[in-house]
């Protein structure tokens, strides 16, 4: 590995040195070596990763340290946060020349804990596994799992349950949160923390007029086709606090997170959003809702005479946010749906299928791909209103009359998914890696890595399958 310390050489007050706690009788989980190649891992890392991602193997190259952040969690101020069981364990350059943090969670307590004992435990270590590896193969940008490892340590959470840890690797860790932690707590560091994440994130905006109004533009831009993407293949984050939004808009920390079956908009997936915060209807609008926390965050950066017009230009910094979305989100529906993004009826048509969807309860992955195989009579047998269908198709037809169908056709086939990670199979991988059968891991680890292409060697039934009509969707538990 090629070592990068440009966090560790920031100001102290911004971090907590120290190694991690190894996870005790850790033994191997699951490790993505196409991922740890990618990440320029030699051949000797990569024979130790089951020390690597168990806390007993770290790098002189690079000192572990916890980061500090603060942030708002569903809503209101919540204060200091920090790393409370994670460690930057490094910083490294990929085999693209790009600096990779890798984050090494379940590392023991640091002094960001609070309450919280610093473990993972094998459950929300498999979900994130699995969901970093599926989101990265739909093309979401987002933090993946190089590996994990699991060990009978019991871990008190709602019940008993194994310890675990795992090495994520992501392209930045700076939150939303870092800057009101910075403005909160340690003001005078703000101009050379926010140059730092210029510098290091977004150098093109060095050569603008104004670099932190190119920066907060580009941050505000990449979180909307962040969300545009989500949306699109139906994914539910769950917990987007301010502290669980990064700098770049890929994905981060997402613990109770859901990908869509039946298509409900105002879905609940985390069992702790009493009031429905973060459900899938909601995150374009609360990541505008962060993205406004943040860019209050970079007022003091302007001289006492500019703070009115700077406030202003930060202002209509946020309103590129709806047009970079829709443009995005409107792009991807299109096709998804085999039909051009130009034509002027497209968008309406795909609002009529989605209504459908939604008052039928149809499931959105499945739905998708019958429309996509021409399977109209499966889609029709399966409304209570089939009136409603009729009309869609006709109206579907009519733009689809004149336009170069085999391509969208194609299109089409990149654009849905075969494979998403279903809440029960990635239940149902749990339950046998408890029982150290990490079977489940594995076929799901490979099904997903092609989501787009059938795979009828390792397909199961129940990867397909819609929920049951009579059967709820499950509630995903914030305590990890
Ligand atoms: P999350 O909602 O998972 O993003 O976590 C919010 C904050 O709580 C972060 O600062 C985490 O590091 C911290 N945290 C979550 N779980 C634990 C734990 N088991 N031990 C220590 N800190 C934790
Ligand atoms: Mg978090």
């Amino acid at each position: 590995m090629q070592f990068n310390t440009r966090y560790s050489l920031l100001d102290s007050k911004l971090f907590h040195q120290q190694m991690p706690a190894p996870l005790i009788g850790a033994k191997a989980g699951h490790f993505n070596a196409a991922l740890a190649d990618e990440l320029g891992w030699s051949e000797a890392d990569k024979a130790d990763w089951v020390q690597i991602c168990s806390g007993q193997k770290t790098f002189a190259e690079f000192p572990p340290l916890a980061m500090v952040y603060a942030g708002h969690q569903f809503g209101q101020w919540a204060g200091q946060l920090g790393d409370g069981r994670g460690l930057l364990l490094a910083q490294i350059i990929d085999q693209h020349g790009k600096t990779i943090d890798l984050h090494l969670k379940g590392a023991g307590k640091t002094p960001y804990s609070r309450m919280g004992d610093g473990r993972a435990v094998l459950r929300s270590v498999i979900r994130e596994y699995l969901a970093g590896h599926a989101l990265n193969a739909l093309g979401v940008p987002s933090s993946n799992v190089v590996g994990f490892t699991t060990s009978t340590q019991p871990i008190q959470r709602e019940k008993i349950e194994h310890g675990a840890m795992m090495l994520r690797s992501s392209d930045c860790h700076i939150r939303l949160g870092h800057f009101e932690w910075i403005n909160q707590y340690a003001p005078k560091l703000l101009p050379e923390f926010t140059q730092k994440c210029i510098e290091w994130h977004y150098p093109e905006c060095l050569e603008h007029e104004q670099p932190i109004l190119a920066f907060a533009t580009k941050v505000i831009q990449n979180t909307a086709i962040m969300i545009a993407k989500w949306q699109l293949v139906g994914f539910a984050h769950g917990v987007m606090n301010t502290d669980n939004l990064n700098i770049t808009g890929s994905t981060l920390d997402f613990g109770p997170y859901g990908f869509m079956e039946r298509f409900r908009p105002n879905w609940i997936n985390n069992h702790s959003d009493h009031s429905g915060r973060y459900t899938y209807q909601q995150q374009p609008s609360v990541a505008h809702w962060n993205l406004w926390v943040w860019l209050n965050n970079l007022i003091p950066l302007a001289k006492a005479e500019e703070k009115d017009i700077f406030k202003e230009q930060l202002a209509q910094c946020l309103e590129h946010f709806e047009p970079t979305f829709l443009e995005h989100y409107q792009h991807g529906l299109s096709q998804k749906m085999g039909l051009p993004h130009f034509h002027k009826d497209s968008f309406d048509c795909a609002m009529l299928f989605l209504r459908i969807l939604q008052s039928e309860q149809l499931d959105y992955t499945q739905s998708f791909l019958r429309l996509q195989n021409k399977q109209y009579t499966e889609l029709k047998d399966d409304c209570l209103d089939p009136r409603q269908f009729d009309d869609f198709l006709t109206q579907y037809e009519n733009i689809r009359m004149h336009q170069d169908t085999e391509q969208l056709d194609l299109d089409m086939k990149t654009a849905n998914p075969v494979y998403i990670l279903r809440n029960y199979m990635a239940q149902k991988a749990i339950e046998l890696a408890e029982n150290d059968d990490f079977s489940e891991v594995e076929r799901l680890f490979n099904l997903l890595k092609q989501p787009f292409s059938k795979q009828s060697d390792l397909e199961k039934a129940e990867d397909l399958a819609p929920l049951a009509s009579d059967q709820p969707e499950v509630m995903v538990s914030c305590s990890s």
